[in-house]
């Protein structure tokens, strides 16, 4: 370390002083370096000029700005590999994201994606954007626009053809690779044979398969070979997105998918995958009302309450479904935020239930959430994954943690806090208040691991020629605040979030700058 130390000043000693003429853009100085390696932090001063990093290392030339960042931790900014953000061509300044250290978000994931990715990087280099973006080709759009409405068959030739064309140009205009959302319409129509054929045309490109994968519970088992089968057959790196091992019989499940892919990398595979560092999944209480009866809309449904024969049925339906899944009631379910009756925020179903109807019986949860749905609905939190398994996922090396999310649109609605929080809360939660990873890990789980992965050229590292995405926060107070409650709460304790050079959050704020680049595939 001390000898690539040296080596990095003398650069900069020799090249330094003709390219800058003396001023660099930034000098960083004092900062705890946490370089992104995994290796450990040391101190030392980081100049930046003209958007990249020129030297790490002791020396402190003269520079136009200074950042005294003593008592902080300076580390690569973060980049959050499973993203839904392609609404950052309407909101580009996606203040969640940068405020919680996030530098580069990868869209087009789960299968879906813009389908012309050329077309829509031009609109968003016009358009100026604050984080750097990356894009994956999804599936689920490119099977949407070979054939139509017609999806629940095998493409013909000329589909299958025309599938591989638009993944082709895809990859051409810069994709990072190919996604899969084998839950979602039409994806769940395709067959591996169809998914290695496309993976294929990625593969030649040198890009990755990402994929949300056929089953996150029983059949995980399947899923992952099927995975395992398109990155073998096709020869290219493969990433399982938002890993869980989903629904309370799984609980425990984590420890033979974690072997499987310990197996897979055995042999060869390049496998990693992502996850997000939260127990639960959000939706509406009133889903877990089987879909065939909500469909057609509240009047509807209501109608179906109203007809004591149909309401038998969906009752019993519900109960049929908790059975199969092994549990009794729906204590893994909590009502987030319920305007009728604000006595029941953040308390589990059977707790409501006794509050509202004076019973916790099955039939009285079912009752409220009846109630609940005739009201319109109110958000929930579905406690799906056990907290074991996720600090299994969490303790694999090759696991990334990404948020799952889109740009929030501050107080709309009531999202999962993830897309507030999940960066900083690896740096709170996970290395601060229960010391399950060192710092320098937690990093590199965001920083070069990705960027490795991903194929993301000269991210994700602090070192002399790499781009100047970096964040400064204070690992004291550094806080994920979003909860399931109140998720509108940005993170806190980034003192400085850089994106190219360019700072875009100062102090906890963002400064309006829209410093991003589209960053293409290997370049
Ligand atoms: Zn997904």
């Amino acid at each position: 370390m001390q000898l690539l130390r040296c080596t990095l000043v003398l650069v900069f000693l020799t090249c330094g002083v003709g390219t800058v003429a003396g001023q660099a853009d930034l000098l960083i100085k004092n900062g705890q370096i946490v370089d992104g390696s995994g290796n450990p932090s040391y101190m030392g001063n980081i100049t930046i000029h003209r958007g990249r990093i020129i030297s790490v290392g002791l020396l402190e030339p003269a520079a136009k700005q200074v950042i005294d960042a003593r008592g902080l931790v300076v580390a690569p900014g973060f980049i959050d590999v499973h993203t839904h953000a392609e609404n950052v061509s309407k909101m580009p300044g996606a203040t969640n994201f940068v405020r919680m250290g996030i530098t580069t978000l990868v869209l087009g994931n789960c299968g879906g994606s813009k389908s012309d990715l050329g077309k829509f990087f031009k609109e968003l280099e016009d358009r100026l954007i604050t984080p750097n973006v990356a894009s994956l080709i999804g599936h689920n759009s490119v099977r949407s626009r070979a054939m139509g409405g017609s999806f629940m068959r095998p493409p013909t030739d000329e589909e299958l053809d025309e599938m591989k064309s638009t993944v082709d140009q895809a990859m051409k205009d810069g994709a990072v690779g190919l996604s899969t959302g084998l839950i979602y319409l039409p994806g769940t129509f395709a067959n591996t044979e169809e998914l290695i054929e496309l993976a294929k045309v990625a593969s030649k490109h040198g890009g990755i398969y990402v994929s949300h994968m056929r089953n996150e519970g029983d059949d995980i088992g399947e899923a992952l070979e099927e995975l395992m089968r398109i990155a073998r057959e096709a020869k290219l790196p493969a990433h399982v997105s938002h890993i869980k091992a989903s629904g309370q019989r799984n609980w425990g499940r984590s420890i033979e998918t974690l072997k499987a892919l310990a197996l897979g990398r055995l042999e060869g595979l390049e496998l990693t995958q992502d996850q997000y560092l939260y127990p639960a999944s959000s939706t509406g209480i009133q889903n877990s009302i089987p879909q065939s009866y909500r469909e057609g809309g509240l009047s509807k449904l209501k109608e179906r309450l109203d007809d004591p024969e149909t309401k038998a049925k969906i009752v019993k339906r519900m109960k049929d479904r908790l059975e199969k899944r092994g549990i009794a009631d729906y204590e893994y379910a909590a009502i987030a935020s319920w305007r009728r009756d604000r006595r029941l925020d953040g308390l589990r179903l059977p707790a409501a239930a006794k509050i509202r109807r004076g019973s916790d019986s099955l039939d009285d949860q079912l009752e409220l959430i009846f109630e609940i749905a005739r009201s319109g609905g109110a958000s929930g939190v579905f406690y799906s994954q056990s907290e074991e398994d996720i600090r299994r996922f969490q303790q694999d090396p090759h696991t990334m943690f990404a948020s799952d999310s889109s740009i929030r649109t501050y107080r709309l609605g009531v999202p999962h806090p993830r897309g507030y929080g999940n960066s900083a809360r690896a740096l709170s939660e996970y290395v601060r208040t229960h010391q399950l990873l060192s710092i320098e890990e937690a990093v590199r789980r965001m920083t070069s691991l990705p960027a490795r992965q991903f194929r993301l050229k000269d991210r994700g590292m602090i070192r002399s020629g790499a781009w100047a995405d970096l964040v400064v926060f204070d690992p004291a107070s550094v806080k994920d605040n979003a909860t399931f409650e109140q998720p509108h709460q940005y993170a806190s304790g980034m003192r400085y979030v850089l994106v190219n050079g360019g700072v875009v959050v100062e102090n906890d704020r963002h400064t309006g700058s829209r410093p991003g680049k589209i960053v293409r595939r290997g370049k």
